[in-house]
């Protein structure tokens, strides 16, 4: 025997270890599942491979997986053909690299959830510690020699080149020393009804090593004939050999066998009508190691020119990592006449659906396909394009139910705003699966469709509003005309709503048209369009007067058609980044900061002449141009609009000395004489400084 070399558990992993030991799961039996989905997965590996090169499969020309219980070593053994690992696998693979979901699994767990979701974070394999004491991995790859790993758990394993050993040819065997009370996992029955359970819809075919007993007469004289034997080892239990009343007699013989215990048949082959929520569910399991239902699911066949089956799913729940840019979301598996070719084929499915899971196998593509092959494949585009349009298709069917739908549009509306964002081609159909709170919509969301039919008498544009939360824009001042006038206004608050607002630009033929930037025109009745002529007239003056005040800080003053309450607010270019975008780029720090410049809002001021504070500006303004409180007022209002438009202030400080300079005055406490002087910026600083004085002296 080869030295053993020993290798520590890296520390998440050895620390899942320890949770999965010491913790108390009434799901272990899903170990099962999870050991035989890796053998499936290891067969996938190996098949693919002998697709392009035959030999691959000379140590070992049959795909399997056998269940080998073992009730006088109290061992279940779970032995594939699959591809195996090499000694840098196992070394790597089982114990020193750790996934990335190790810890998000560890963290779910330790916030309730079940450890029946261990295949979803990738770490399957530890899931044998939930019965075994001690595990031994015995592999074989075709690029090395035979090696077995093992360990206690406990912080370290070994592993030990297998010079004695049986022989695998190729592939793994995992040997789990059963706990004491773990032992119906080597019952028949038990292991049986699991595979049934669980492992229904694999693909390979899964033997377990069964024990037949069957009576059999055979005659005295018989008796000296060398046993006959079945298939694998035969024994001979004659209890009855002491009757010896007849020349013949009874012996029951034991025999044991591989025995075949599921069916292959794919359940994509099948007649939809002919399969039950139930099946569909359990498939959708085996799938994904999901450990809840599916919430839709599209089965169908396309014939005719093309001809391929699918079966499409939707999960209840985004996956912990959805939108991880380091893991590509993909789950559809590519089959071709049966046979497995691969998992995440990023050319059967754009990546906005990326949490789409399912299956397709196609009749046309060749066997031998490369990935490589894949992407100037015309055959696999028409697969996309079909796909696409099922998957909007089962989307749709989802919306007919409103609880679902929610469920849905939580999960993935995200995706949904993605695909407006990337899919220009279907756009249009995404866009109807939107769904948005708006100014009127109260606790449910409503979809443009729906929007558009309350739209009111001459209303020609669909208005929304772009912000951080629901809260922020519901009561901005934006949207004070716009309500008066009983026009629906949409709330954005997802950040990606800003990217697919920004592509989508119209719904009906209708012009999506922001509250907040320019170009929002309400048209009037001539009556009150010469009212404001005559009001805008008058405040020109002023509104020269607070350009020249605000300097390069806004691009124009204009007097607003927007708002009603407000005394102002701010708006930015039509084609110009809105408030809410500004934040959006000021939060992604690592951005290059040229687009800022020329994107970052151009401000526009716009004042409410039917406002108090602005009548008596103006006033002020037209008795003396340099009245010092108008400067001191101006500055103080546009930066209130700052907040009130959803902009951040770059100098809060100030901001807060000069509101305490009005609390000052409306309070009567006397202005410190040179601070009266000048309400410009060094003015300001002085009085934070003796604000913070004054602290000190209390
Ligand atoms: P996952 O299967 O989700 O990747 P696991 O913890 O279950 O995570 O397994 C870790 C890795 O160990 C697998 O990705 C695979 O490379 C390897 N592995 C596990 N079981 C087998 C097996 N039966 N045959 C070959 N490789 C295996």
């Amino acid at each position: 025997m080869a030295d053993a070399e020993t290798f520590a558990f890296q520390a998440e992993i050895n620390q899942l270890l320890s949770l999965i030991i010491n913790t108390f799961y009434s799901n272990k039996e899903i170990f099962l599942r999870e050991l035989i989905s890796n053998s499936s997965d290891a067969l996938d590996k190996i098949r693919y491979k002998s697709l392009t090169d035959k030999s691959k499969l000379d140590g070992q020309p049959e795909l399997f997986i056998r269940l080998l219980p073992d009730k006088a070593n109290k061992t279940l053994s779970i032995i594939d053909s699959g591809i195996g690992m090499t000694k840098a696998d196992l070394v790597n693979n089982l114990g020193t690299i750790a996934r990335s979901g190790t810890k998000e699994f560890m963290e779910a767990l330790q916030a309730g959830a079940d450890v029946s979701m261990i295949g979803q974070f990738g770490v399957g394999f530890y899931s044998a510690y939930l019965v075994a004491e001690k595990v031994i991995v015995t592999s074989k790859h075709n690029d090395d020699e035979q090696y077995i790993w093992e360990s206690q758990a406990g912080g370290s394993f070994t592993v030990t080149r297998d010079v004695s050993g049986e022989q695998l040819g190729r592939g793994t065997k995992i040997t789990l020393f059963l706990k004491e009370d773990q032992l119906e996992y080597l019952e028949e029955r038990r292991i049986k009804d699991l595979v049934k359970k669980h492992s229904e819809f694999i693909s390979y075919p899964i033997y377990l090593w069964t024990e037949k007993t069957t009576e059999k007469e055979i005659s005295d004289d018989e008796d000296d004939e060398p046993k006959k034997e079945e298939e694998g080892d035969v024994e001979d239990v004659d209890e009855e050999k002491e009757e010896k009343k007849s020349k013949k007699k009874k012996i029951k013989e034991v025999s044991h066998e591989w025995q075949l215990i599921n069916k292959q048949k794919p359940i994509w082959l099948r007649k939809p009508e002919e399969i039950t929520k139930e099946e569909y569910a359990s498939f959708y399991k085996s799938l994904t190691n999901d450990w809840e239902d599916h919430l839709a699911v599209k089965h169908f066949s396309v014939e005719g020119q093309l001809e391929f089956k699918a079966i499409l799913f939707v999960p209840k729940r985004a996956p912990f990592d959805l939108f991880d840019t380091r893991k590509k979301m993909n789950n559809i598996k590519l089959y071709v006449r049966r046979v497995f070719i691969m998992d995440n084929c990023e050319e059967l499915i754009p990546e906005y659906l990326g949490f789409v899971k399912g299956v397709v196998d196609s009749d046309d593509l060749p066997l031998n396909i490369s990935r490589e092959m894949l992407q100037q494949n015309k055959i696999l585009k028409v697969i996309r394009k079909n796909l696409v349009k099922k998957c909007i298709e089962m989307f749709n069917e989802i919306a007919e139910n409103k609880e679902d739908y929610k469920k849905f549009y939580e999960a993935f509306s995200k995706n949904l705003k993605l695909g407006i964002h990337e899919d220009s081609q279907n756009r249009a159909k995404i866009a109807d699966l939107l769904r948005y709170h708006s100014t009127k919509s109260g606790e449910e969301m409503t979809s443009l469709k729906d929007y558009v039919t309350r739209m009111k008498e001459g209303q020609k544009d669909i208005y929304y509003i772009t912000g951080e939360s629901k809260k922020a824009v519901e009561n901005s001042p934006f949207l004070e005309r716009l309500k008066k006038k009983g026009y629906e206004v949409l709330f954005m608050v997802d950040a990606i709503d800003e990217y697919a607002v920004g592509q989508l630009k119209e719904y009906d033929g209708k012009k999506l048209v922001s509250a907040t930037k320019e170009g929002l025109k309400l048209d009037d009745s001539e009556e009150e369009k010469k009212k404001k002529e005559e009001k805008k007239k008058s405040f020109e003056n002023l509104c020269k007067i607070i350009k020249d005040i605000l300097g390069d800080k806004v691009e124009k003053v204009v007097v607003s058609d927007r708002i009603v309450d407000s005394p102002c607010c701010l708006v930015t270019g039509e084609y110009g980044w809105s408030a809410n975008m500004e934040r959006i780029m000021k939060a992604q720090a690592l951005r290059d900061n040229s687009m800022s410049s020329y994107m970052s809002s151009k401000k526009t001021m716009e004042i409410n002449p039917d406002n108090g504070i602005m009548e008596e500006l103006r006033k002020r303004a037209e008795a003396d141009k340099n009245d010092k409180s108008v400067k001191d007022l101006v500055m103080l209002l546009f930066e209130t609009a700052l907040l009130t438009s959803g902009f951040s202030l770059d100098d809060p400080n100030t901001f807060a000395a000069r509101i305490h300079r009005m609390l000052k005055l409306g309070l009567s406490i006397d202005e410190d004489e040179t601070a009266g002087d000048d309400v410009d910026m060094p003015a300001l600083e002085e009085d934070v400084a003796e604000e913070s004085k004054m602290e000190e002296v209390d």
